[in-house]
């Protein structure tokens, strides 16, 4: 009696990236599964994810409106003219600079409360050109109206620190 031997021979099962077939990998996204390369996988707080579970997730965070990019830079622009016009009443380049930063969150306050806290991926872009228009828009009318700038220290000072401040308050996730 002759005994077939049966011979399993153990194939190890080679995974490859899912957008890229060529590339042989073993690290997976730890929230839908899916094989990545290392130029797939994202590195986040709780692991490595693929890209698109990580676009998900900030999906459900930028939940503005198409009207919300409107009214942010409207809100915005606004509110800079009226920021801008009363630094102008105030002559003091000192005064410029400390008001600025609390007169740029006050914008973006403002322009969050209209959108419901409402953001998207370029909102805080948007916010930050909005304001940077209505505190120079003095600056900018001459410009047009007798075709030449007038240069303004404390509105320029006063404009960059009003504008990082409202970019900086609309990158934060709160
Ligand atoms: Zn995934
Ligand atoms: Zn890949």
């Amino acid at each position: 009696m002759t005994t077939s031997e049966q011979n399993p021979t153990l194939i190890e099962e080679l995974t490859y990236c899912a957008v890229h077939p060529d590339r042989e990998t073993g690290l997976q996204c730890n929230k839908c599964g899916r094989y990545m390369c290392v130029d797939c996988a994202v590195r986040t707080p709780v692991g490595y994810r693929c890209r698109e579970c990580v676009r998900g997730i900030e999906d459900k965070f930028f939940n503005a409106r198409p009207s919300d990019g409107m009214i942010v830079f409207a809100v915005c622009s606004v509110l800079g003219i009226v920021a801008g016009f009363l630094i102008r009443l105030v002559p003091f380049l000192l005064f410029a600079i400390l008001l600025a930063a609390p007169a740029g969150g006050a914008i973006s306050e403002a322009a969050l409360r209209l959108t419901g806290r409402r953001r998207g991926r370029q909102t805080a872009i948007i916010a930050a050109a909005g304001t940077a228009v209505g505190c120079l828009a003095p600056l900018l009318v001459t410009l047009l109206l007798r075709g030449r700038l007038v240069p303004d220290i404390s509105l320029l000072l006063f404009a960059a620190i009003a504008t990082a401040a409202v970019f900086g308050r609309f990158k934060m996730r709160i």
